[in-house]
Protein backbone atom coordinates (compact mmCIF):
# COMPACT_ATOMS: atom_id res chain seq x y z
CA UNK A 1 0.00 0.00 0.00
CA UNK A 2 2.65 2.75 0.96
CA UNK A 3 5.21 2.94 -1.48
CA UNK A 4 6.82 6.12 1.31
CA UNK A 5 8.80 4.66 4.16
CA UNK A 6 9.04 5.94 7.39
CA UNK A 7 11.54 8.66 8.50
CA UNK A 8 15.02 6.57 10.48
CA UNK A 9 14.72 7.20 14.12
CA UNK A 10 17.60 6.56 16.50
CA UNK A 11 18.04 3.04 17.95
CA UNK A 12 17.31 4.41 21.15
CA UNK A 13 13.75 5.25 19.74
CA UNK A 14 13.38 2.26 18.03
CA UNK A 15 14.07 0.49 21.31
CA UNK A 16 11.33 2.75 23.15
CA UNK A 17 8.84 1.97 20.74
CA UNK A 18 9.50 -1.85 21.50
CA UNK A 19 9.45 -1.26 25.30
CA UNK A 20 5.98 0.99 24.67
CA UNK A 21 4.38 -1.66 22.30
CA UNK A 22 5.13 -4.72 24.83
CA UNK A 23 4.62 -3.14 28.11
CA UNK A 24 0.67 -2.32 26.85
CA UNK A 25 0.38 -5.79 24.79
CA UNK A 26 1.33 -7.25 28.29
CA UNK A 27 -1.17 -4.83 30.02
CA UNK A 28 -4.05 -6.22 27.69
CA UNK A 29 -3.18 -9.57 28.30
CA UNK A 30 -1.66 -10.63 25.44
CA UNK A 31 1.32 -13.71 25.99
CA UNK A 32 3.27 -14.18 23.30
CA UNK A 33 6.16 -12.08 21.37
CA UNK A 34 6.28 -8.72 20.82
CA UNK A 35 8.18 -7.23 17.65
CA UNK A 36 8.58 -3.44 16.21
CA UNK A 37 9.28 -3.28 12.90
CA UNK A 38 9.85 0.28 11.41
CA UNK A 39 8.37 0.27 8.31
CA UNK A 40 4.18 0.76 6.89
CA UNK A 41 1.97 -2.10 7.48
CA UNK A 42 -0.92 -2.79 5.22
CA UNK A 43 -2.88 -3.94 8.26
CA UNK A 44 -3.38 -0.73 9.85
CA UNK A 45 -0.66 -0.81 12.36
CA UNK A 46 -0.44 -4.04 13.81
CA UNK A 47 -0.33 -7.89 13.02
CA UNK A 48 -1.12 -10.99 15.18
CA UNK A 49 0.35 -14.06 13.84
CA UNK A 50 -0.66 -17.44 15.49
CA UNK A 51 2.21 -19.81 16.68
CA UNK A 52 2.15 -23.68 17.98
CA UNK A 53 0.89 -21.92 21.22
CA UNK A 54 -0.10 -18.93 22.86
CA UNK A 55 3.62 -18.50 23.90
CA UNK A 56 4.28 -18.48 20.28
CA UNK A 57 1.80 -16.28 19.30
CA UNK A 58 3.39 -12.75 17.63
CA UNK A 59 1.92 -9.52 17.61
CA UNK A 60 4.41 -7.33 15.51
CA UNK A 61 3.51 -3.45 16.15
CA UNK A 62 4.34 -1.38 12.71
CA UNK A 63 5.72 2.24 12.29
CA UNK A 64 1.92 3.30 11.25
CA UNK A 65 0.83 2.34 14.34
CA UNK A 66 3.00 5.23 16.44
CA UNK A 67 1.61 7.68 13.38
CA UNK A 68 -1.82 6.65 14.22
CA UNK A 69 -1.34 7.18 17.98
CA UNK A 70 0.06 10.71 17.36
CA UNK A 71 -3.17 11.98 15.58
CA UNK A 72 -5.70 12.44 18.10
CA UNK A 73 -8.86 11.72 15.55
CA UNK A 74 -7.00 8.40 14.63
CA UNK A 75 -7.12 4.87 16.95
CA UNK A 76 -4.26 5.25 19.67
CA UNK A 77 -1.74 2.51 20.00
CA UNK A 78 -3.30 0.99 23.39
CA UNK A 79 -6.83 0.61 21.18
CA UNK A 80 -4.78 -1.12 18.33
CA UNK A 81 -2.70 -3.49 20.44
CA UNK A 82 -6.07 -4.30 22.54
CA UNK A 83 -7.46 -5.05 19.01
CA UNK A 84 -4.92 -7.77 18.20
CA UNK A 85 -4.77 -8.94 21.24
CA UNK A 86 -9.03 -9.44 20.41
CA UNK A 87 -8.02 -11.59 17.86
CA UNK A 88 -5.34 -13.67 19.94
CA UNK A 89 -8.37 -14.39 22.59
CA UNK A 90 -10.87 -15.39 19.53
CA UNK A 91 -8.19 -17.49 17.79
CA UNK A 92 -7.74 -19.36 21.06
CA UNK A 93 -10.89 -19.15 23.03
CA UNK A 94 -12.71 -22.31 21.83
CA UNK A 95 -16.60 -21.45 22.32
CA UNK A 96 -15.83 -18.17 20.42
CA UNK A 97 -14.65 -20.54 17.51
CA UNK A 98 -17.70 -22.26 17.94
CA UNK A 99 -19.44 -18.60 17.25
CA UNK A 100 -17.68 -18.26 14.00
CA UNK A 101 -17.75 -21.46 12.78
CA UNK A 102 -21.47 -22.22 13.74
CA UNK A 103 -24.30 -21.19 11.52
CA UNK A 104 -24.00 -18.48 8.86
CA UNK A 105 -23.55 -15.08 10.53
CA UNK A 106 -22.60 -11.52 10.24
CA UNK A 107 -20.28 -12.03 13.18
CA UNK A 108 -16.75 -11.81 12.29
CA UNK A 109 -13.33 -12.47 13.84
CA UNK A 110 -12.77 -8.48 12.92
CA UNK A 111 -15.96 -8.02 15.34
CA UNK A 112 -15.35 -10.07 17.98
CA UNK A 113 -11.66 -8.87 17.88
CA UNK A 114 -12.78 -5.63 18.42
CA UNK A 115 -15.46 -6.26 21.13
CA UNK A 116 -12.87 -8.28 23.38
CA UNK A 117 -10.67 -5.56 22.59
CA UNK A 118 -12.71 -3.43 24.55
CA UNK A 119 -12.72 -5.84 27.45
CA UNK A 120 -9.37 -5.45 27.86
CA UNK A 121 -8.57 -2.18 27.64
CA UNK A 122 -8.53 0.90 30.69
CA UNK A 123 -9.30 3.76 29.09
CA UNK A 124 -12.87 4.79 28.02
CA UNK A 125 -12.10 6.79 24.94
CA UNK A 126 -10.53 3.31 23.31
CA UNK A 127 -13.20 1.30 24.56
CA UNK A 128 -15.54 3.41 22.43
CA UNK A 129 -13.31 3.42 19.24
CA UNK A 130 -13.53 -0.15 19.59
CA UNK A 131 -17.06 -0.62 19.61
CA UNK A 132 -17.79 1.95 17.13
CA UNK A 133 -15.15 0.03 14.55
CA UNK A 134 -16.92 -3.16 15.93
CA UNK A 135 -20.56 -1.87 14.71
CA UNK A 136 -18.94 -0.13 11.73
CA UNK A 137 -17.85 -3.71 10.19
CA UNK A 138 -21.33 -4.87 11.18
CA UNK A 139 -22.34 -1.82 8.73
CA UNK A 140 -19.98 -2.77 6.08
CA UNK A 141 -21.55 -6.25 6.40
CA UNK A 142 -25.00 -4.82 5.66
CA UNK A 143 -26.49 -4.29 9.25
CA UNK A 144 -28.48 -1.11 9.63
CA UNK A 145 -26.49 1.28 12.34
CA UNK A 146 -29.40 0.19 14.60
CA UNK A 147 -29.18 -3.54 14.34
CA UNK A 148 -25.51 -3.09 14.53
CA UNK A 149 -25.07 -1.20 17.82
CA UNK A 150 -27.23 -3.78 19.17
CA UNK A 151 -25.72 -6.53 17.64
CA UNK A 152 -22.25 -5.22 19.33
CA UNK A 153 -23.64 -4.83 22.51
CA UNK A 154 -24.79 -7.84 23.00
CA UNK A 155 -21.47 -9.41 21.91
CA UNK A 156 -20.24 -7.66 24.95
CA UNK A 157 -22.76 -8.56 27.28
CA UNK A 158 -21.86 -11.80 25.95
CA UNK A 159 -18.84 -11.83 26.14
CA UNK A 160 -18.31 -10.20 29.65
CA UNK A 161 -19.49 -13.79 30.94
CA UNK A 162 -17.34 -15.79 28.76
CA UNK A 163 -14.19 -14.41 29.64
ZN1 LIG B 1 -8.29 -7.15 13.04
Amino acid sequence: MSQHQPEPISAAENRARLRRARAIARRTGFNGRVEYRHVFSTSGGAQYGLGLGPIADLLIVYADAFQRDADPDDFSLEAIIAHERGHQVVCRHPRLQAVLSGSPSVVSEEILASVVGSLVTDSADDRESLLLKAMADAVQCGMKLEEAARLVWQIRNHLEILL
